[in-house]
């Protein structure tokens, strides 16, 4: 192993071992821990490095080298430092004793993100120690809270600090795995262009209360909820074969009969429904859908009371272009007649976001792809979750999810590992995306 690849994991494992833990309450997350890390890890190396804190502990670290020309593109290579909870009972390992164990490191964060903000910090590390005089700033952000809503860390520098994290180009979390496709000219890695929106919402269910001992054609709001979830579960919104998911089937080189299933809305949702790899099922169906996830139902007082009340919480994962009015009629179409009978409260409502992928920038991943992983390139991809990209590209700023991952891990327990158990990830991912990072910074900024 090089020494490269030693310092990578090294500061990985220092990062795992923080347990910056955001569970969505503000005193959580500590995130400066991580910060005082990154600094100690960045500094003496002449880098201009800023903090920020919006509330005690919730704490960013800016790295920056400064480009000699003001007209240059710049380029923000950005990773959290938070993470989310843990069972350690699932775990094979501790969460946070981020070992090393047969050329993978474990821990909580070893996928989500805190690889890359760790590769992130060394290439950037490594370019300064070489003296890199860039033409366009490259800018190096380890932010806070991604995890819940970047109320503490991207939202609030969006807002607050527009011109410490004004980019042209934004790189973060997650692109460069390799894809089960049978694709015809070799590996296609992934670069994250868009992400979904999220509408999240309560649902009340209101009923009459009466004596449990007699139940017979009682209104009982719980029995009703029970059905308001079976026909959301059940719901089969309409198939989008929207621009992303249609460059992303083009750009894949598949065979013709499976680019044209792809394509075609009602053999992707058979596709999605019948094909084997569960990962894979579920990320097309999450990428052409609407997607609707009934995950919290509170209900009832007493054994003995027929409940008057239920409230329900849906996970409504939007595509582009859809708002809060086509959600609410696709609910009214999943519930039918109970529509009248249920109020509908908004709690979120995130609309999805996508970046151009006609820039400079996509070709330098391109390029970058390719000298690393011979016979490879990039397609564009949509990130059914939410990341921070989303608070840049509504700032007007490109922002991809990019990366570089070795084909060691499958791409079935790459994705089960964003917020599973026993995350890990290999070295050569490791050795990877460090050189990516410095390959694509050099390219974009020269
Ligand atoms: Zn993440």
């Amino acid at each position: 192993m090089t020494a490269l690849v030693d310092e990578v994991t090294d500061l990985l494992q220092q990062l795992i071992r923080n347990a910056c833990v955001n569970d969505g309450t503000p005193e959580s997350g500590q995130e400066q821990r991580s910060v005082d890390l990154l600094a100690s890890y960045l500094e003496g190396s002449g880098l201009d490095i800023e903090r920020y804190e919006p509330v005690a502990g919730r704490g960013s670290l800016i790295a920056r080298i400064e480009g000699s020309d003001p007209q240059a593109p710049s380029l923000m290579l950005m990773g959290h430092t938070d993470v989310v909870p843990v069972n350690p009972d699932g775990w094979k390992r501790d969460p946070f004793g981020g070992e090393l164990v047969d050329g993978e490191v474990w821990g909580r964060g070893a996928i989500d993100m805190l690889n890359e903000t760790a590769s992130m910090a060394v290439a950037f590390r490594k370019l300064a120690d070489e003296g890199f005089t860039p033409k366009g700033t490259l800018i190096y952000l380890g932010v806070a809270d991604e995890e819940a809503l970047g109320t503490y860390g991207a939202e609030w520098l969006t807002e607050h600090e527009l011109d410490a994290v004004r980019a042209d180009y934004i790189l973060t979390e997650s692109g460069g795995f390799q894809m089960p496709l049978p694709s015809r000219s070799g590996p296609k890695m992934p670069v994250m262009v868009g992400e979904k929106g999220a509408y999240w919402c309560k649902i009340r269910v209101n009923g009459t209360p009466g004596h449990g001992s007699m139940p017979l054609r009682t209104d009982n709001a719980l029995v009703k909820a029970a059905e308001v979830v079976r026909r959301i579960a059940e719901y089969q919104p309409e198939t989008q074969i929207h621009d992303v998911w249609r460059r992303f089937v083009e750009g894949a080189d598949l065979p013709e009969e499976m680019a044209r299933m792809l394509l075609d809305p009602q053999a992707v949702r058979s596709f999605s429904q019948s094909v084997e790899d569960i990962g894979l099922a579920r990320m097309v169906h999450a990428c052409t859908h609407t997607t609707f996830a009934p995950t919290i139902l509170h209900g009832g007082v007493k054994t003995n009371v027929i409940p008057d009340s239920v409230e329900l919480q849906v996970d409504i994962r939007t595509l582009p272009g859809q708002r809060a009015e086509d959600v609410r009629a696709q609910l009214a179409e999943a519930l039918g007649e109970l529509f009248g009978a249920v109020e509908i409260e908004g709690l979120a409502d995130d609309e999805a976001s996508a970046s151009s992928m006609d820039t400079p920038l996509w070709e330098t991943l391109n390029r970058a792809t390719r000298q690393l992983v011979p016979g490879a390139s990039t397609i564009p991809f949509m990130i059914v979750g939410a990341t921070d990209a989303r608070f840049f590209r509504r700032k007007g700023m490109t922002a991809y999810g990019a990366g570089l991952f070795s084909d060691r891990i499958s791409f079935a327990d790459f994705s089960s590992m964003f917020h599973g158990n026993n995350e890990r990830i290999d070295q050569e991912s490791l050795r990877l995306s460090t050189e990516f990072w410095g390959l694509v910074a050099k390219d974009l900024l020269g």
